[in-house]
C-alpha cells in the first residue's frame, strides 16, 4: 500500500488544502521523493509528463521555506517556459496558505513583477531570461535562496538555457537544497546534477518512454495538401486536440484554415504576446476552442486536462520531440490518441524514429475510428480523485526505483555552515566533488522529521 501524504511527513495544513482539490493520495513520484525532499535532501527525479512532479517539489518548498525580506526570495523554481512557470505558480499557490508565491517571465511588463518582489516573495517561480534581467536591474537578489528547483531540466537544455541556469545557481546562498526534475537525465542534465547537486536521492518513475505506453499511436499516410482536411476531421472527431506545426507562420496559417472550416482554434507560439498565449490556453482549457495549434517551444509543459488527441501536423524533429509533443495527451493516467500525418517521402525517417521509440505501428490509411473510440472532450473536468484511481494501477515493474543513497534512519545531523569549513572562502559555489558527508536535512524545521519509514 502506498503511504499517505501524512505518513510522508506532509504537514496537515497542506494535506487539507490538497484534499479540497480532490488530491488525497500521492502519485508514485510523490511517494518516492516527498519524505526525502521534506527532510532537506537533494533530489534528482526522472518521471514522465503528467506524473505529478509539481507537487513532489512544491510541497517541500511550501512546508520548509522561510520568510523572505523584500527583493530576496528564499526559494527559487526555474522553469523553461512562461506557461509552465504560470502553471507551477498556480498549483503551488493553491496550497501555499500565507506563503507568498510569485512568478516572473519575459514578454510581459516589468511593473507587476517588480512590485511583487518589493513586497517580498517567499517562493519565486521564474524563467531564466527575465530573472537575469531583474537581477541586473537590482530588483531581486538570489543570495538568500536556499532551496532551488530546476523543473523540466531536459527542456532547459534543449532550449539553450543551461548557461543561464548555471549563472543563476552560482548566485544562490551556498549549497542550497536542489531538486531537479527531468524527463531524461543524460547529457547536460547529468552535468548539472554533477556540478550542483550533493549526493542527490535519485528517483526514477515509469518507463524511459512512458508516453508511448500511455497513448494510442497511429501513423497515417496523408498527402501534403490533404493534411488540413484530415486535421479538421481529427479535431472534430475528438473533443480537443493539440496540433503541432514546425513554424510560427505554419501555426497561424493552419489556424486560419481550420477556422474557415468552422472549427474554433487558437494558435500559441513565441510570436504571440503573453496575453494572447494566456488567453488561448484559457480558452482551450475551458473548452471554448477545440484545437490549440502550437510550436514545440510554446507547448512544452502545458498542462490541460483531458486533451484527447495530439496531431503531428509537421513531423517532429526527432524522437525526443515526438515524446514531448505526445506527452500533451494521456496525462495523469488518462488515455489519448497520437496521430502522425506522414507524407510518402517521410516514411524512411519515420521508421528510424519508430525504432528509437521502440514502437512498430504500421503506416496506414486514415482511419478516424481510432479517434472516435475516445471519450471526446466531455470529461475534461474529470475529478482529480478519479485520475488518481486510474494512476494507481501500475504494471508490476513500474514501482519507483531509488538508485541514490538512501538517507539514514532518523533526522540527519545538521551540516555546518559553509563558512565554518576549512577553505570555504576559496570554494566555488559549484560542487566540484561529491565525496563529502551525506547531506543533512533542513535543521530549521525539525517538526517535519520523517514519519512512517
Ligand atoms: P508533471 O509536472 O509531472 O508533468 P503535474 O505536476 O503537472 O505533472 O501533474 C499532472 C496533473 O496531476 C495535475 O493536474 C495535478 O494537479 C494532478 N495531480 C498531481 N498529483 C496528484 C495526486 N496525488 N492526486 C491527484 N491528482 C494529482
Ligand atoms: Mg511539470
Amino acid at each position: 500500500m502506498s503511504p499517505t501524504f501524512a505518513q510522508l511527513g506532509v504537514p496537515e495544513s497542506i494535506g487539507r488544502a490538497l484534499a479540497q482539490r480532490g488530491i488525497n493520495e500521492p502519485f508514485e513520484i510523490q511517494s518516492a521523493v516527498l519524505a526525502d525532499a521534506l527532510a532537506g535532501y537533494d533530489i534528482c527525479g526522472r518521471a514522465p509528463t503528467g506524473s505529478g512532479k509539481t507537487l513532489a517539489f512544491g510541497i517541500p518548498l511550501v512546508a520548509n521555506v522561510d520568510r523572505a525580506v523584500p527583493h530576496e526570495p528564499r526559494a527559487l523554481v526555474l522553469a523553461p517556459t512562461r506557461e509552465l512557470a504560470d502553471q507551477i505558480k498556480t498549483e503551488v499557490q493553491s496550497f501555499a496558505g500565507s506563503i507568498r508565491v510569485a512568478v516572473v517571465y519575459g514578454g510581459v511588463g516589468y511593473d507587476a513583477q517588480r512590485r511583487a518582489l518589493r513586497r517580498g516573495v517567499d517562493i519565486l517561480v521564474a524563467c531564466p531570461g527575465r530573472l537575469e534581467d531583474l537581477i541586473d536591474q537590482r530588483e531581486v537578489s538570489l543570495s538568500a535562496v536556499d532551496r532551488v528547483v530546476i523543473d523540466e531540466a531536459d527542456r532547459m537544455a534543449d532550449m539553450g538555457f543551461i548557461p543561464a541556469v548555471r549563472r543563476l545557481l552560482d548566485q544562490t546562498a551556498p549549497e542550497p537544497q536542489t531538486m531537479l526534475f527531468s524527463a531524461t537525465l543524460d547529457g547536460d542534465v547529468a552535468s548539472l546534477t554533477r556540478d550542483y547537486q550533493y549526493r542527490p536521492v535519485r528517483c526514477e518513475v515509469g518507463e524511459e518512454t512512458p508516453d508511448v505506453v500511455a497513448a494510442d499511436h497511429v501513423f497515417w499516410n496523408v498527402a501534403n495538401n490533404e493534411r488540413t482536411e484530415v486535421t479538421a476531421d481529427v479535431v472534430s472527431a475528438s473533443g480537443s486536440a493539440i496540433v503541432f506545426c514546425r513554424t510560427r507562420h505554419g501555426c497561424d496559417r493552419l489556424a486560419r484554415r481550420l477556422d474557415r472550416m468552422g472549427l474554433q482554434t487558437a494558435a500559441i507560439h513565441g510570436g504571440r504576446s503573453q496575453n494572447q498565449r494566456t488567453r488561448a490556453l484559457e480558452a482551450f482549457a475551458a473548452g471554448r476552442v477545440q484545437a490549440l495549434i502550437a510550436t514545440d517551444v510554446a507547448a512544452r509543459g502545458i498542462h490541460v486536462e483531458g486533451v484527447d488527441a495530439v496531431i503531428h501536423y509537421d513531423a517532429p524533429a526527432d524522437h525526443k520531440t515526438y515524446l514531448h509533443r505526445s506527452g500533451r495527451t494521456a496525462r495523469a493516467g488518462k488515455g489519448g490518441v497520437v496521430v502522425s500525418l506522414v507524407q510518402p517521402d517521410q516514411v524512411k525517417e519515420l521508421r528510424q524514429m519508430q525504432r528509437e521509440l521502440d514502437i512498430q505501428q504500421p503506416v496506414t490509411d486514415v482511419d478516424l475510428s481510432a479517434v472516435r473510440r475516445l471519450d471526446g472532450g466531455v470529461d475534461r473536468a474529470v475529478a482529480p480523485a478519479v485520475r488518481a484511481e486510474k494512476k494507481r494501477q501500475p504494471a508490476a515493474d513500474s514501482r519507483p526505483r531509488r538508485t541514490g543513497p538512501k538517507p539514514r534512519g532518523s533526522a540527519p545531523k545538521p551540516r555546518p555552515r559553509k563558512s565554518q569549513r576549512p577553505g570555504a572562502k576559496n570554494q566555488s559555489r559549484r560542487r566540484r566533488n561529491n565525496n563529502r558527508r551525506p547531506r543533512p536535512a533542513n535543521t530549521r524545521k525539525q517538526t517535519l522529521a520523517k514519519t512512517g519509514t
